[in-house]
């Protein structure tokens, strides 16, 4: 705070606030690491999955366009396994359908789709 004559009172930090602060500003720099990490191998998947798709459009012969196609199909397949709900036949309460026991009442589940090892990615 500003005395008017150009002196400013800081308050005073209490050594439990400064290692709080020192702490985070740890984490936040640890999450920036980890993030240009992911971030690089992300990138060298995304070129791994490029020359990928070179090989299997020349052999197979398929277009871009179909790949598009072929992409929006598995997006909207992926929304309705991720959104869809089954009724617990036991308590009667909605459940997400990717679960293989009844979250209120442990009863175990039927699977309404095959589960696929892309959803846990
Ligand atoms: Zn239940």
């Amino acid at each position: 705070m500003n005395d008017g004559i150009g002196h400013y009172n800081v308050p005073a930090i209490d050594l439990t606030e400064k290692k709080t602060v020192r702490e985070a500003s740890r984490n936040s720099s640890d999450n920036s690491s980890r993030i240009e990490r992911l971030e690089k191998k992300l990138e060298t998947l995304s070129i791994i999955n490029e020359v990928l798709w070179g090989v299997v459009s020349e052999s197979e012969n398929i277009t871009l366009s179909k790949l598009k196609e072929m992409m929006v199909e598995v997006a909207l397949d992926r929304t309705k396994r991720n959104t869809a709900k089954v009724e617990c036949g036991k308590c009667k309460l909605s459940i997400p359908a990717n679960k293989t026991k009844c979250m209120y009442c442990g009863t175990d589940l039927v699977f309404q789709f095959e589960i696929s090892p892309f959803d846990s990615l």
